[in-house]
């Protein structure tokens, strides 16, 4: 399978056209304008712990103003309770849930969705191969450094026995790109281009401020 478009009519009338690509497909992403997310799907039973392990390690940095101008400063990790992953027998259920559910890890725009998301599976694979991945430097915004830091941020905590084809993409492509320049196999241009970022960057914020997802820009 390459990737797919999933096209939902809702029988008023609308319909709503978006893509999902296996990890391992990402390099046939088109190089179109787009938003993006990351998310993970879990194929086997014991691939669940790896999953509550992973979730386990998620941290927001806190501070909590006291009296005067005391304040309280730190890491707060997520607590996840004690939840049994043999007591499931139907993992097909699970695993299909999961999918369902799609919750986001990352959500981003670009203007080439291909450059984006090829980036961050390299950047990604290439900080799992590090001992001690730095998390020392300020990033620019939406950039390829900032990729970095995403798959540097994930790469830290991603545990080790799960399979990285757990991850896999889903996008969204602005509509007059998908009827003026794929539908006619064009790339787009600068013009096509311009006319799309506002309007992605209003969306990314916008769902970013929602979903709140774990490995979102700080
Ligand atoms: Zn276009």
């Amino acid at each position: 399978m390459e990737y797919k478009e999933i096209k939902i009519d809702f029988l008023y009338g609308e319909n709503f056209i978006s893509y999902v690509c296996p990890y391992e497909k990402i390099a046939a992403i088109k190089s179109t304008p787009g938003i993006y997310s990351w998310h993970i799907r879990i194929k086997k039973k014991h691939q669940m712990h790896h999953l509550l392990s992973l979730f386990g390690n998620i941290s927001i940095q806190a501070e909590v103003k006291s009296t005067l101008r005391l304040k309280y400063q730190g890491e707060l990790k997520k607590q996840i309770g004690n939840i049994n992953t043999n007591s499931l027998d139907d993992v097909t259920l699970f695993s299909d849930s999961i999918f369902s559910v799609n919750y986001p890890l990352y959500i981003g725009i670009s203007t080439n969705l291909n450059k984006r998301l090829t980036t961050h599976k390299r950047q990604f694979e290439k900080q799992l191969g590090k001992l001690n991945p730095d998390l020392s430097t300020e990033i620019p915004a939406d950039s390829d450094v900032e990729s970095e830091y995403f798959g540097l941020r994930l790469a830290k905590i991603w545990p080790k026995k799960l399979s990285t084809d757990c991850l896999f993409v889903k996008f969204t492509i602005p509509r007059k790109c998908i009827d003026n320049c794929i539908s006619r196999s064009i790339n787009c241009h600068q013009e096509c281009i311009k006319k799309v970022t506002e309007d992605l960057l209003y969306c990314e914020t916008f769902l970013n401020t929602i979903f709140n997802p774990v490995f979102g820009r700080r």
